[in-house]
């Protein structure tokens, strides 16, 4: 099936766990059992007639899907091309993070484990995973950076509230990565009850292509909304931010295999490609392996990982999924830097034009309509990958600078 999947899908992940010369299982020797477990069997899992039914019947009527795909009539006009957006800010827990956590809870029952463990930056993973393990009665734990503990407060909150343990990591810049290796050393002393959701397509094989799976539904949606909509199921054009590339990987999936469908992703430029303050991983990058994969990665010529910056904390990462720097190698996809202003400007423009205010993430994604031509039939599908609750914070700064 894999391989069948290979030889048709150049862009799709090969049976030992390579995109092209990108991820890989670059594990310490404690996790080879769990990761070698789940590489068994995430598949046949995940194509069982008893997953899909409980997937999509929770995706459905606990997440609120489909979500919408909206004609943005207003910034189409502005830009000049017929742009839709994909509301994945409408799901339940307010992103798309929640398709990939209901589907690695089910996984994980089926595995018997009743221990869930995950990484969270924002916040944003952290609360749909204990959001989902609330539903499930099982125990969450969530390791977060201690500086996003501080600046992510409302997320903190509505994880404890969920029943969640919420653990600072204090090591290294006291961000995502620094929580990611807590994370880590947790699974490898409880390998036994315990399984790691990761929330994004990161990580050892088979994460990237597990969580591409599961983000799948969101172009899976777009084709029969699109066709609905305009009578071709294929965009010209479809658009996503990357941070570790999970709603991006969601939103390209079932475009990969038609060329005629150009994929662009949004990296985070944070104060600039050049400054010394930037997350665009694939621009600014090498190759080199972080969490267990080969990838682009940001890191000094003697290997250290840079530190990265960006003002939204959901692609403060200095990796990016395999996927993507395959896509970015190829030259399948195309990848943009956005910096830290123009998201914020896309933001502001998305909440005046369409009255509809994104994640800071998300922001990044509209940005790329300033930085292209377009034409009047072209049709541009922008995956509003969240809301900006979250956000507030700093878009209450920026209009006190206004
Ligand atoms: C976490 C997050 C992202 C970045 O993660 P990906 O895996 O790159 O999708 C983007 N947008 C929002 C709203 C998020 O919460």
């Amino acid at each position: 099936m894999q391989s069948d999947n290979n030889t048709i899908h150049p862009f799709h992940v090969d049976p030992s766990g390579f995109y092209g010369d990108f991820g890989g299982a670059f594990i310490p020797e404690m996790l080879f059992n769990n990761v070698e477990e789940l590489r068994k069997c995430y598949l046949e899992i995940i194509e069982s007639p008893a997953f899909q039914k409980e997937y999509h019947n929770l995706l459905r009527d606990f997440v609120g899907r489909p979500t919408p795909l909206y004609e943005a009539t207003n910034l189409s006009k502005r830009y000049g091309a017929r742009i839709f957006l994909k509301r994945e800010d409408l799901n339940h827990t307010g992103a798309h993070k929640i398709n990939n956590t209901i589907g690695q809870v089910i996984l994980a029952k089926k595995l018997g484990k009743h221990r869930i463990i995950a990484e969270t930056g924002a916040g944003q993973h952290g609360v749909a995973t204990a959001t989902v393990c609330a539903l499930m009665q099982l125990e969450c734990i969530v390791y977060m950076g201690s500086v996003d503990i501080e600046r992510q407060a409302p997320n903190v909150a509505r994880m404890r509230m969920l029943g969640a343990k919420v653990v600072p990591a204090t090591s290294g810049s006291q961000t995502l990565k620094d929580a990611t290796n807590e994370a880590i050393r947790d699974w490898i002393n409880n390998p036994d009850d315990t399984h790691y959701i990761i929330g994004s397509v990161v990580g050892p094989h088979p994460y990237p292509d597990m969580v591409a799976r599961l983000q799948a539904i969101i172009s899976e949606e777009i084709k029969s909304q699109l066709f609905a909509k305009t009578g071709n199921e294929n965009p010209d054009f479809v658009i996503a931010c990357v941070g570790g590339g999970s709603n991006a990987a969601g939103a390209f999936y079932h475009f990969l295999d038609q060329p005629n469908v150009k994929l662009i992703g949004a990296e985070a430029a944070g104060e600039g490609i050049y400054s010394g303050k930037t997350a665009a991983s694939l621009v600014v990058g090498k190759t080199g392996i972080i969490h267990g994969s080969m990838t682009s990665l940001m890191q000094t010529p003697d290997g250290q990982i840079i530190e990265p910056h960006s003002i939204s904390a959901g692609l403060d990462y200095p990796g990016v999924g395999p996927l993507h720097a395959h896509l970015y190698h190829t030259k399948r996809a195309s990848y943009l830097s956005i910096s830290d202003q123009e998201a914020m400007d896309a933001a502001f423009e998305l909440a005046g034009l369409e009255g509809i205010i994104p994640a800071l993430e998300s922001a990044h994604a509209l940005a790329v309509l300033k930085k292209m031509k377009w034409k009047k039939s072209d049709i541009v599908v922008i995956n509003l990958s969240g809301r900006g609750d979250k956000d507030l914070a700093a878009y209450m700064k920026n209009l006190e600078t206004k």
